[in-house]
């Protein structure tokens, strides 16, 4: 029985290096690619990092309610696909999405049993520094990402995990144990072991 995962972290948490890692420990994890109205970064490629869309594209893909879940972040939207999440789910993938506290929310309400991971960087100040070091982004944008960082944060309590990043690969290993409990659990394992149960009957 597949599941979500949801992860969010300020950004500059270093959840992108995570998640990419965690791909590799766990194969059986497939990434949602995320819609935005964000410009493509510097080495971002389209339809891998995001689907680079513009905003009259994404409000289209709203009113068809192509979306799962979305959100406005930093002045941008983002959204997660509805159908794929739906193909690779029945496919028996789990399957990761890597959104923000908001859209967390949302994906709760549709799907109760989503497990949700929260990442927390290890001091404000290393958050700052990271951000800064990234150069990706200008000042105001900064700015903006460690005001967003405090409001993302007071969310923190609704997540059923919490790690803080301390090293890349202590937190990979971290949210690959959880993901391992959480598909040992009885309720996902009763359809693939009813044959098992069925000759103590
Ligand atoms: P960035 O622009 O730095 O890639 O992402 C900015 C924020 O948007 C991050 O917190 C990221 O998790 C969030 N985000 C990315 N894709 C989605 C999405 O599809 N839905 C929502 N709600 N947030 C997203």
């Amino acid at each position: 029985m597949s599941f979500l995962i949801v992860i969010s972290a300020p950004s500059g948490t270093g959840k992108t290096s995570v998640v990419s890692s965690l791909l590799q420990v766990d194969p059986n994890i497939n990434l949602s690619v995320s819609h935005t109205t964000r410009p493509p970064r510097q080495n971002e490629v389209d339809g891998h990092d995001y689907f680079f869309v513009d905003r009259a594209r994404f409000q289209e893909m709203l009113k068809q309610r192509e979306f799962l879940e979305s959100a406005e972040v930093y002045g941008n939207f983002y959204g997660t696909s509805r159908s794929w999440i739906e193909e690779k789910m029945a496919a028996g993938k789990d399957v990761l999405l890597e959104i923000d506290c908001q859209g967390a929310l949302q994906v709760r309400e549709l799907y109760p049993q989503a497990l949700s991971i929260f990442i927390l960087p290890p001091s404000l100040e290393i958050l700052k520094q990271r951000l800064e070091q990234r150069g990706m982004d200008e000042n105001k944008v900064i700015e903006r990402r460690l005001s967003a960082a405090r409001e993302e944060v007071s969310h923190v309590h609704k997540y059923d995990y919490l790690i803080v990043n301390q090293d890349l690969q202590e937190t990979v290993q971290q949210i690959a144990c959880i993901v391992r409990a959480e598909r040992l659990k009885t309720i996902r394992q009763l359809a693939g072991q009813r044959e098992l149960i069925a000759q103590f009957a």
